[in-house]
């Protein structure tokens, strides 16, 4: 066909004569179209591309020819209008891809049958669109995958500002992830691990390593907090090696973090919990073991008052009967000494029921003081009245009981006297026969007097010194049970005395043998006013056993 054309001259593709050397020599496709768009020239390629088929002999062109050749005539109808150039598919052999590119023939140069013809290039542009349209499904694919995950993915400049982040983001925060891109992680969230103000400070960042485990805290809309994990690696330029930014996968672990520290919680509590039952069950065996010796110590009390009183009692009962029948004369020793026993059981006897009664009282918080400056050597002197006769009957030495100057304190005086009337009787009570007993006063503090009642009787076991101001306890060796009967109330009214007069007592053990009993009680001035409380119940004298 291109045999009927004019040798080529000159190089220009729009000179219709060199056109057809040009096509010639040019590997892609190249048609020329006169204006009535009939195809002039063509090369083999073109005849290829466009003709691949022959039918009953005829070559028969592609459908997409059709569309070319009317496309050549509205550009040669259209003098003003420039090179055309667009992207067509042809289907036939293979599914190929062209680029067609439509120039018009200048009419000074063209063969006279072209004047405005139009030469047509076709270029093959498959392998880039097929190019393209895998990096368009692997962009879907990716987007679907991320889509479809709870994960997401994000990548920060090398300045730490957000260039990418998913959708999935939005979902977790609750706000459009636009708005984020060209922030920093810390504008809008706070780093738990590491502790960092915003991700480029880390370690990581600065040295460019991978990392996996950084958490961060983000607000959500509801005032709350949630946990974000993230992974990520560091981007570099591939061929000058230039830090780039860091890119990687993020989760939301709020669920996990709430649920490990409510576990944790749960654990803490539980351990509390059992702590504390194991505390509580310790408390009930001590109340329940407390609870029986009480018991046992009150039982045995009855089971020793009841012999206690009926001793007494039966002497009492005894000796007025013996008098009754008029069989002593009233001026004989006997009947002297008959009188003397009545009024010694019957003091006895006094005695208990006083203890037993203040007990009572006691126990009700029913003693009311009423205190008032006494000097302590009065206190002891009367108090020493009580038991002059029981420890003459022993023959114990009583010569230092009594004090001649001693400091004034600040006391029910009364209940001051019950008090050392307790002490001394019970030295005397547990001290053998010409032993003895005595007192010594000094200072406590500069506010406290400190009265020592000892003796050199048997003292008492280390481990019963506490036990013997709990109501009812009595120390039960050889060496007290020989020295006579008792409630066992004594100590304990004496100390609950002693204490409601902001004083106090101990024991200890003498030096030289036997017991210290040691009472503390805040001093006065001499001749100072008394500061009346009012008595719910009339104080009474103390008696002894
Ligand atoms: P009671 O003397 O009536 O038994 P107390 O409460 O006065 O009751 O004393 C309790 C116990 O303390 C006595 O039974 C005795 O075992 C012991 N005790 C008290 N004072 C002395 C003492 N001075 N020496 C030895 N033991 C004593």
């Amino acid at each position: 066909m291109a045999s009927g054309l004019p040798p080529p001259s000159g190089p220009s593709v729009t000179d219709g004569l060199n056109a057809t050397t040009v096509m010639e020599t040019d590997p892609r496709p190249v048609g020329i179209f006169a204006p009535d768009g009939t195809l002039a020239y063509r090369n083999q390629a073109f005849l290829d591309a466009v003709f691949p088929t022959r039918s009953h002999g005829q070559l028969r062109p592609i459908p997409a020819f059709a569309a070319m050749v009317d496309r050549v005539r509205r550009l040669a109808a259209d003098m003003d209008a420039g090179p055309h150039s667009e992207t067509t598919t042809f289907r036939v052999p293979a599914r190929r891809t062209f680029k067609i590119d439509y120039v018009r023939l200048d009419d000074a140069t063209a063969p006279e049958a072209l004047g405005g013809g139009i030469i047509v290039y076709m270029t093959d542009v498959s392998a880039e669109i097929d190019a393209l349209r895998e990096a368009e499904a692997d962009r879907l694919r990716l987007s679907d995958l991320m889509r479809s995950s709870a994960d997401w993915v994000w990548e920060i400049s090398a300045l730490g500002e957000i260039r990418s982040i998913s959708e999935s983001f939005s979902e977790i925060v609750g706000y459009p992830v636009q708005s984020l891109k060209g922030c920093r992680f810390d504008e809008f969230a706070q780093w738990i691990e590491p502790e960092v103000g915003d991700i480029t400070e880390s370690r990581e960042f600065r040295e460019r390593l991978p990392f996996r485990g950084f958490e961060f805290n983000v607000p959500d809309t509801i005032g709350g907090f949630r946990r974000q994990r993230i992974t990520g690696v560091p981007l570099f330029d591939q061929e000058t090696g230039q830090f780039l930014g860091f890119r990687g996968t993020g989760t939301d672990v709020t669920l996990d973090t709430s649920s490990e520290r409510m576990t944790a919680q749960s654990q803490i509590d539980l351990e509390a919990t059992l702590e504390q039952l194991k505390l509580r069950n310790a408390d009930l065996l001590r109340t329940l073991e407390e609870a029986q010796s009480a018991n046992l110590a009150k039982s045995s009390f009855l089971a020793n008052m009841s012999h206690e009183l009926r001793t007494p009692l039966n002497a009492v009962i005894g000796y007025a009967e013996a008098l009754e029948s008029g069989v002593l004369r009233p001026d004989s020793d006997k009947y002297r000494q008959i009188a003397s026993d009545i009024a010694h059981a019957g003091h006895h006897l006094l005695h208990l029921i006083n203890d037993v009664l203040d007990m009572a009282k006691i126990d009700n918080n029913q003693i009311d003081i009423t205190v008032e400056p006494a000097p302590v050597g009065d206190i002891l002197r009367d108090a020493y009245s009580f038991i002059m006769l029981a420890a003459s009957r022993k023959r114990i030495d009583t010569r230092q009981v009594l004090v001649a100057n001693g400091p004034w304190v600040r006391v029910d005086r009364v209940r001051a006297v019950q008090i050392f009337v307790n002490l001394l009787n019970n030295a005397v009570k547990f001290t053998p026969e010409g032993g003895q007993i005595g007192v010594r006063v000094g200072l406590a503090a500069s506010d406290m007097a400190e009265i020592v009642v000892w003796d050199s009787g048997p003292g008492i076991p280390q481990n019963r010194r506490e036990d013997i101001f709990s109501p009812f306890i009595r120390v039960k060796d050889d060496a007290h049970t020989q020295s006579g009967g008792g409630a066992g109330l004594g100590l304990t009214i004496s100390r609950h005395l002693a204490r409601l007069m902001g004083g106090a007592i101990e024991v200890r053990e003498r030096d030289a043998g036997g017991s210290e009993f040691v009472v503390t009680l805040p001093i006065a001035e001499p001749g100072q006013t008394t500061d009346a409380n009012v008595t719910s119940l009339p104080p009474r004298g103390p008696t002894a056993g």
